[in-house]
């Protein structure tokens, strides 16, 4: 070590640099006093004691010890005697030693660092220590403020089961709040990384619904999704993340933060209250399917007959049962909707062909309407023949059903580059901007007076644009207040 011996000093010079210096305190090595040999003005202002009544007194009659933890290795007795026994200089970073205003003589709580320094005399023992301290109450307090915000929204989190995450795009640093473990199956405390978690998603859920996600956010700045994930114990649950994108001056994604929380038992309720109409749908086909029966049956008999009255009814009580039957239909479509039920059979068709069958089909029921189509020779698509047709009847049922008898309704086909777009054009009543943005949401049906004796559930176009959706496809309507609207879809085609 260093002579720091203090012998040869002028006192005079080292008195005054000593008591400028920041924060210092001189103590002689004669333990257990510790007189106090010297102190600086900083020292004096930040611990508000006089010169008079330091210097010369043992380091504990001016800042006394009492309370002190016995196994606390930090208090300022500890130290000191340790500096003395070791020679070796001791740093507290941080301690508590409360403070009692001089005038009104309450106490405060204040936090301290200090730094200890052995002086040695000229035969090397350890003569004094300079006990060198900050304040640094304001650091520690802001501290013990953050960690108690931080620890308020954790613990509100942890009451509605949310937990947060923070993806960092360029390095893949992922952190995440105690909970998110848990919502992923493990015990609390687990050390789990974002491959490790990804893993635990369903393949397909990760391919059709997380990288789509990913992809989109990256530009909308925006994430949210549902998905199912496999527990350790392989048991299936739900989870729904929400969260944006943070992109850096230059408008480069930077990070990804959000909220995860578990929605199994939703879900679960969603898919009860699904069986639950897929039972009653079906059971409601078997009696439909007899009424429809014996009503072409009446028909075929009574065809000759002379009264014009029983034919008409019969042609309306058929055309009402088969309005039921597509209702019915819908609603045991509906219940297939969740990922996994709805199985597309695809095969290679020409999308020309079956729009002129659904315009040939559609013109029986529809007399009220000119329904117009023109096919311009084969566009052939991989796809589910049955689900595409039943988008464009949808298309056509509702272009026919708003809009005023005798109008025009188009359907047109067109292959541009590597899609094909098929749209049906109306003269209808249209839709206003903002629930063009909502009509393809489940049971959404827009409340206006006009639309009051139109009769519908609203799930004819959420399961039109599930369907494209998982054709890969887009789905979207143009349309004018009062003049018309344009619903199409676009698919890819064929290679
Ligand atoms: P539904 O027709 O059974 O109510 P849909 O899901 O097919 O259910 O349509 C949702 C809503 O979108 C309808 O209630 C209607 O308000 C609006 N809509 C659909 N097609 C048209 C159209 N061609 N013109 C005007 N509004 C339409």
């Amino acid at each position: 070590m260093a002579d720091t011996s203090t012998d040869n000093l002028n006192e005079g010079l080292f008195q005054l640099l000593f008591e400028k210096s920041p924060g210092s305190l001189l103590v002689k090595a004669d333990a257990p006093r510790f007189t106090i040999a010297a102190v600086s003005d900083a020292y004096l202002q930040i611990t508000s004691v006089q010169r008079e009544d330091v210097v010369g007194k043992g380091f504990f009659e001016v800042f006394p010890d009492t309370g002190d933890d016995p196994n606390d290795e930090n208090t300022a007795r500890k130290v000191f005697t340790k500096v003395i026994e070791t020679g070796l200089k001791i740093d507290v970073p941080v301690y508590r030693f409360d403070m009692k205003d001089p005038v009104t003589k309450i106490s405060s709580e204040h936090y301290w660092s200090c730094s200890n320094i052995p002086i040695n005399c000229s035969e090397g023992k350890v003569a004094y220590v300079l006990n060198t301290v900050v304040d640094i109450t304001g650091e520690v307090k802001a501290k013990q403020a953050a960690i108690e915000s931080e620890n308020r929204l954790l613990m509100a989190a942890d009451a509605t089961g949310l937990a947060f995450w923070v993806l960092d795009i360029k390095t893949a640093d992922f952190s995440f709040s105690p909970q998110m473990v848990t919502i992923f199956g493990h015990p609390p405390n687990t050390g789990v990384s974002l491959s490790f978690i990804r893993n635990q998603v369903h393949p397909d859920d990760m391919q059709n619904i997380v990288l789509t996600a990913y992809n989109r956010a990256l530009v909308t700045g925006q994430y949210e999704y549902e998905v199912r994930i496999f527990w350790p114990d392989e048991s299936m649950r739900w989870i729904r993340t929400k969260g944006m994108v943070l992109f850096n001056d230059k408008n480069q994604p930077e990070r990804m933060l959000g909220t995860i929380v578990d929605i199994t038992e939703s879900k679960r309720d969603e898919e009860r209250k699904n069986d639950f109409i897929a039972m009653a749908s079906h059971e409601l086909k078997t009696p439909l399917t007899s009424l429809k029966a014996y009503i072409q049956l009446l028909e075929v008999k009574l065809s000759a007959s002379s009264d014009p009255f029983v034919i008409t009814s019969l042609t309306k009580a058929l055309n009402q049962v088969n309005k039921m039957g597509a209702l019915v239909h819908s609603f045991l479509d509906l219940s297939k909707i969740e990922p996994g039920k709805l199985q597309l059979k695809k095969n290679v068709f020409d999308i020309n062909k079956l729009a002129q069958d659904i315009i040939a089909e559609s013109r029986v029921i529809a007399g009220t309407h000119s329904l117009k189509f023109s096919a311009n020779g084969d566009i052939k698509i991989h796809a589910d023949r049955e689900k595409i047709g039943q988008v464009i009847s949808n298309f056509i049922s509702n272009a026919i059903k708003y809009s005023p008898k005798g109008s025009t309704v188009t359907l047109a086909t067109e292959a541009i580059e590597n899609h094909v777009r098929v749209s049906v054009a109306d003269q209808g009543i249209g839709i206003k901007p903002r629930d063009q943005e909502k009509i393809f949401q489940r049971f959404y049906r827009v409340e206006d007076d006009d639309m009051k004796h139109v009769a519908g559930f609203g799930i004819g176009l959420y399961l039109s644009s599930e369907i494209i959706h998982r054709h890969k496809g887009q789905i979207s309507v143009e349309s004018e207040e009062g003049k018309g609207s344009i619903f199409s879809f676009t698919l890819p085609l064929e290679k």
